[in-house]
């Protein structure tokens, strides 16, 4: 996601507030909510810099964000390619040893059963400045995909943390005895958002976990958090946001415990494209700040990428379990 300052006012949950891997909150007010809704987004979105995956706000952003998003891609590419390599080597050593901390835990087979997850990973190396509805009958539209952030000290692109990581996350859950979906496994590859959630849909898959970084542009401003739909979503039925919601409160505290990192929370959000478009459960993990330095040399790494990786594959055992 992009440099944004809206954490303030959407991370609403710090860690000690979630009730853990708890059930979803109702709310009941699905109905008298859905026009309201449409007005958050528009108040969201003049007021806030949104991530730039789905998220960028004005026409003038979108192209600036674009440009900046393709220069600084085309600067690193060499870094990431090699970057790439080393982490398919390292991902391949991971994979076994994922086996082996499967092989101890029968709990978590029996969670994985016949399970289905689907992966994206944010952004692409480069962004599709076309528009598309954030929504199902939307006239609000977003960029297709942007390049989203990259690391103000690494300089790696947020696209290229992601995928190491959810290449990760995916060899976890296979050894765990899922079924894994990728949206996509190469930085070269054009799917707009409407597309990554069609084809989570497809997929047959039961959750949907998207994974980002943000870049907040406070340096001092590190942790993670996730982005799940509120119940004034207008586009997803109330049981996706209460198990998208039920997903989030698992996940947070079990990246939380691989991680150690600052557990930020929730922030609701019903502007999001790929989660608008999205039939099953789905979140958008914001795994950390690439404008704080300790955390974006951190998320470069592969040892970081896995812890993260690992907390929330246990997040989503415990979705299963509970
Ligand atoms: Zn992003």
């Amino acid at each position: 996601m992009k440099r944004e300052l809206m954490m303030g006012l959407s991370l609403l949950l710090s860690a000690s507030m979630m009730s853990g891997c708890a059930g979803p909150r109702k709310t009941g007010h699905e109905n008298e909510t859905v026009k309201s809704s449409e007005s958050t987004s528009t108040k969201k979105d003049s007021n806030d810099q949104k991530d730039s995956t789905d998220q960028s706000d004005t026409q003038d952003q979108k192209k600036v964000t674009e440009k900046k998003a393709t220069q600084k891609t085309n600067s690193s590419q060499k870094k990431n390619e090699t970057k790439n390599t080393t982490d398919k080597k390292k991902t391949t050593k991971k994979a076994t040893t994922s086996k082996t901390t499967q092989t101890n835990n029968s709990s978590t087979k029996a969670a994985s059963q016949g399970k289905t997850i689907c992966i994206d990973a944010g952004h692409q190396r480069y962004a599709n400045t076309g528009l598309e509805a954030i929504g199902p009958g939307s006239s609000t539209k977003k960029m297709k995909v942007t390049g989203g952030t990259q690391g103000s000290f690494t300089k790696v692109p947020e696209s290229v943390v992601n995928l190491a990581t959810a290449k990760k996350l995916k060899q976890i859950l296979i050894s765990r005895g899922y079924k894994v979906v990728m949206v996509r496994e190469s930085q070269d590859v054009n799917i707009s958002n409407i597309q990554r959630a069609q084809i989570a849909n497809k997929s047959g898959s039961d959750l949907c976990i998207r994974i980002h970084c943000d870049g907040s542009g406070v340096s001092s401003v590190h942790g993670y958090f996730i982005l799940t739909p509120s119940h004034n979503n207008k586009y997803l039925s109330s049981s996706i946001v209460d198990q998208s919601l039920k997903l989030t409160k698992c996940l947070l505290p079990a990246i939380q415990k691989t991680t150690g990192a600052n557990n930020r929370g929730i922030s609701y959000r019903d502007d999001l494209t790929g989660t608008n478009w999205s039939k099953i459960p789905t979140v958008l993990v914001e795994m950390g700040e690439m404008s704080n330095k300790q955390e974006d040399e951190a998320l470069v790494t592969s040892a970081y990428q896995e812890k993260m990786a690992q907390g929330m594959a246990n997040g989503i055992d415990d979705y299963f379990k509970s």
